[in-house]
């Protein structure tokens, strides 16, 4: 096929499966050319998709797909190796240009890279833009070229750099190409089948750009006043619920810094709690950025005399952490609370971490392997960081001698037990002072509640005293050492 005046753009959609501020889609229909939108499922991906995010995926590419169909256009699916199956498809509708927006993280950008080269020796013209971030790893950077490792400063220099542009308009219609092929959806094996696991996560989530842009706008509506100190609650709806939508890219971070701003602006009495919720997005960034630098973050400690530290290997120990049978409430609560919805609130994702790298002595891989698999927003960036930052090893981290006692985390922060009556249904009739330390309970106070410790539910794996002073050892040996 020739190339003409008329000649088709491709839209290559990767994390960011939205139609408005998506910098590359509003320069291809800028252009006037008509549209073949595609997104590549590539299963090899530098690190493939766990199972909860695979799901994410699968629904928000069908809401895309709605979207693009009213806008006049079409989403053509493909499963295999991004740069060539474009670079391919580039040739069969002869397109005369391919738009995208990059993504800061290494093995993006050489695909990335590989697919403009091979579209250069074919004479077909790359766009690529900036589409995930609020602001590009390069532009923050200290007086050696690296980036920072402490979120304090990198947090003060992104806000002294101004506020993001402005995000764009959705386009209003797109022209579309007609008679191309796409796979099907369900081809790509995205979804569970037997067993379908997902019940939970569709009770708990409604993905794409339409819930996501929904869900910001009621959350700067009403739900953000008190986020400053609702937000450590797990027993209460205290924070936006926005992550999956950010990792996905349905919402994007610019988005959300501008709709935030201006709530601010209409209602300064919630400038405190805004204030707030912007630094969580800061730390979104600050996590991408510390990818960029080090883009094997989850497998490479930042801190590299942790390379030497003793890990313990316990299967039955880390098989009890998995399936929320520690016996100690809240890290339960949360662990099944993330197995049902893909999900688990920050707090208690801090205390449930803590307790495994920690308490247990069990390496911060594996829990973080874990959270990629059964978390609907798995981020690269965001889940290794953390998982490095409670371990001691990161960048910005916690400091070693912080051990959360996940009593008084319950106790504090689950004040009426409300978050484990909900997610550990078989300590739900023990009362309040009682909850989170049930075997303090009388032996009458227990049968009362239905509760048969060792039997309903598992005494405590480790003890919390013993757990704290065999973790404060082995950290006190790495420092030393
Ligand atoms: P809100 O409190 O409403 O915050 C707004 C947004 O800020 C979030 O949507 C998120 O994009 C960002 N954010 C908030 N806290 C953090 C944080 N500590 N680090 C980075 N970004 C943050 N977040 C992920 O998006 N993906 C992950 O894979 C992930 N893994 C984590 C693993 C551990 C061990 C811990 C302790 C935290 C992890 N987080 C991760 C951060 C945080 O728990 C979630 O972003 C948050 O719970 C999402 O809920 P929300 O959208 O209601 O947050």
């Amino acid at each position: 096929m020739a190339r003409t005046s008329a000649s088709p753009a491709i839209v290559w959609f990767r994390d960011d499966l939205r139609l408005s501020d998506h910098p590359a889609l509003h320069a291809a229909a800028a252009s006037g050319a008509p549209v073949i939108c595609v997104h590549v499922f590539d299963p090899a991906r530098a690190r493939p998709l766990g199972g909860a995010a695979r799901w994410w995926l699968a629904q928000s590419l069908r809401a895309l797909q709605q979207q693009l169909n009213l806008a006049g256009a079409s989403l053509v699916l493909r499963r295999g190796s991004a740069d060539k199956i474009i670079a391919e498809l580039a040739r069969q509708t002869a397109a005369g240009a391919v738009f995208w927006n990059d993504i800061a993280h290494l093995p993006d950008q050489v695909i990335s890279d590989q697919l403009a080269a091979a579209l250069g020796e074919t004479g077909v013209r790359s766009h690529r833009f900036p589409g995930d971030l609020l602001v590009a790893p390069r532009d923050i950077r200290n007086k050696d070229g690296r980036g920072l490792r402490v979120f304090t400063p990198f947090w003060r220099r992104l806000q002294s750099l101004g506020d993001p542009p402005k995000p764009l308009p959705a386009p209003r219609t797109l022209r579309k190409v007609a008679g191309l092929a796409s796979d099907d959806l369900e081809s790509l094996g995205l979804e569970p089948k037997r067993p379908d696991w997902a019940g939970g996560l569709r009770e708990a989530w409604k993905p794409g750009e339409h819930s996501g842009q929904q869900r910001l706008k009621e959350f700067l509506d009403g739900g953000v006043a008190g986020y400053a100190s609702g937000r450590d609650r797990p027993d209460q709806k205290g924070t936006s619920r926005l992550s999956p939508h950010l990792r996905f890219g349905e919402v994007s971070p610019r988005q959300v810094w501008h709709a935030a701003r201006f709530a601010a602006a209409e209602r300064p009495a919630l400038t405190g709690d805004i204030d707030k919720f912007l630094s969580e997005l800061g730390w979104r960034e600050f996590c991408r950025h510390l990818l960029f630098d080090q883009p094997d973050l989850a497998g490479r400690n930042l801190q590299s005399a942790f390379d030497n530290f003793q890990w313990r290997q316990d299967d039955n120990a880390l098989r009890a952490w998995h399936r929320g049978q520690t016996g100690y409430p809240i890290v339960d609560a949360g662990m099944r609370e993330l197995w049902h919805t893909g999900t688990m609130h920050n707090r208690v994702r801090m205390v449930a971490a803590s307790f495994l790298v920690k308490h247990l002595l069990i390496d911060w891989r594996e829990g973080e392997k874990w959270f990629w698999d059964t978390l609907v927003d798995a981020d690269p960036g965001s889940n290794p960081a953390n998982w490095q930052w409670v371990a001691g090893s990161g960048a910005d981290a916690a400091p070693y001698f912080r051990v959360f006692n996940p009593i008084l985390q319950g106790e504090k922060f689950d004040p009426d037990g409300n978050y484990v009556r909900r997610w550990v249904p078989e300590l739900a009739q023990l009362r309040a002072s009682l909850i989170h330390q049930p075997w303090r309970a009388t032996p009458l106070e227990l049968a009362s509640a239905g509760v048969a410790l060792g039997l309903s539910y598992p005494a405590p794996i480790v003890d919390h005293r013993k757990g704290r002073e065999r973790a404060l050892k082995a950290y006190e040996n790495l420092r030393t050492r």
